[in-house]
């Protein structure tokens, strides 16, 4: 199997929204969690994601898992590499994007490295070097509440020379409307300048399009599913793709079993959604200090979901608003709330699909990754797309038999996502 585009994304549901953007712009796209077991059959494709769970470790631990990765996709062709960040930047001073970018760009030769975590299908803009989320600066939208990654700074030049040893530069909206040409230029100056890493505006489609033309030419870029829709149709222009597209129907054959909902994200989008449910189904909303106790709020859950998962989909809910996170996390630590709960929330899932659960709905990027990993998937088949940003999963050699899955990171999904997303899985 050769590929033409290798992917590492920092977290579970941002590898599943990226495949999703590769599929929807015709690459055969598969999603591997971490670097796959030689013994697993991938199918034939353009694309592999690898997703690995590094947005929020430290940084010497990001770059070690990234660099590996990176070794495995090119060894299987990749030309290109996208290290896949969220569309918010998520990321603390100490943390990973800057190194990241830097060792991916070491490890290809040292060349100059495109960033933009635009996606403007989801309200992700770039303008000035500032990134925008709908209407409002990064600083001001709800990240700044985020329970591992509060984003307090909309200027991602400044937060990215936080995280980087060497110079980042900007390349304008300006440069960007006047084409790749003028793109190239400016980043043949901006490397006499020594900068390794620039951020890049985008407020269109059409701008991620003249950077993905631009990035495909270079080994290595840094961005969210936008600066993948742009390398997507950057290679589909260029005829390297023969497959005829992708197809995802394959995906969505019936698995049977029962079906569940696990939340862990405390996003405005999530915590609207699971208001939602309630007019609709069982939700079970767990007491986060209680979960931090001891085992006990694990199991009352696991015998609450059990009592009902037979009649109907049933939700369980860590999630709450940011006045409570914060309270907790002067009590604990906020990792070490974030990471216990998120090992409650996967105790719990793993416990749901023992009970014969097969189609699953997580709400959030680390709950995502620790019910995944908890659960031993060792890849995905991208299916269609439910809400922007997230489709619907097949497992690929899954030791319970095939399952149905969306992974939605935090702030996706219209306000009915749940129904909407159990409705596509039968
Ligand atoms: P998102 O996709 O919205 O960023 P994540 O799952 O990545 O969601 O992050 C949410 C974090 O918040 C996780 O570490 C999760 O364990 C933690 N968390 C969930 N519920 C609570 C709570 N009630 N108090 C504190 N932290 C929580």
């Amino acid at each position: 199997m050769a590929i033409f585009l290798g992917s590492i994304a920092d977290d579970y549901t941002g590898a599943s929204d990226l495949a999703n953007t590769l599929t929807k712009n015709g690459l055969r796209t598969v999603q591997t969690v971490g670097i796959p077991d030689p013994s697993l059959a991938l199918p034939d494709v353009d694309a592999v994601v690898v997703s690995l769970k590094i947005r929020s470790v430290p940084a010497s631990d990001a770059v070690a898992a990234a660099a590996s990765a990176e070794r495995w996709l090119r060894q299987r062709g990749a030309g290109h590499v996208l290290y896949k960040i969220c569309s918010t930047f998520d990321s603390t001073d100490a943390g990973n994007i800057g190194p990241v970018t830097e060792a991916l760009s070491d490890a290809a030769g040292g060349g100059i490295v495109l960033v933009t975590p635009a996606f403007p299908e989801t309200g992700r803009t770039v303008y000035l070097g500032h990134l925008f989320v709908g209407g409002q600066p990064l600083n001001e939208s709800p990240l700044k509440d985020h329970p591992l990654n509060p984003m307090h700074d909309a200027n991602l030049v400044r937060v990215l020379t936080r995280q980087s040893r060497n110079a980042v530069g900007l390349i304008d909206l300006a440069c960007i409307a006047a084409g790749a040409g003028a793109v190239k230029a400016r980043l043949d100056a901006l490397r006499t300048a020594d900068v390794t890493t620039v951020i890049a505006d985008a407020l269109f489609e059409r701008d991620l399009e003249t950077l993905g033309e631009v990035a495909l030419e270079m080994p290595v870029s840094t961005g969210a599913s936008g600066l993948g829709l742009g390398l997507a149709r950057a290679l589909v222009r260029s005829g390297r793709i023969s497959s005829g597209g992708a197809t995802t129907a394959d995906a969505i054959r019936p698995v049977g079993g029962l079906s569940a909902i696990v939340a862990g994200s405390c996003s405005t989008a999530t915590l609207h959604q699971l208001d939602i449910a309630e007019r609709s189904m069982p939700v079970l909303r767990l007491d986060p200090e209680r979960l931090l106790a001891g085992p006990d709020e694990i199991a009352a859950a696991i015998s609450w979901a059990g009592d009902r998962i037979s009649t109907g989909p049933v939700v369980v809910a860590a999630s709450a608003a940011p006045e409570t996170v914060s309270r907790l996390q002067s009590l604990y630590g906020r990792e070490a709330s974030g990471h216990a709960i998120e090992t409650a929330t996967s105790i719990i899932t793993a416990e749901l699909v023992e009970r014969g659960v097969r189609r699953l709905v997580i709400a959030g990027g680390e709950t995502s990754g620790a019910a995944v990993d908890r659960l031993a998937i060792p890849a995905f088949l991208i299916g269609p797309e439910i809400a922007p940003g997230v489709p619907v999963l097949r497992t690929i050699g899954n030791a319970q038999g095939d399952m149905l899955l969306a992974l939605k990171s935090g702030n996706f999904g219209g306000e009915d996502f749940f129904t909407a997303a159990l409705a596509m899985m039968h």
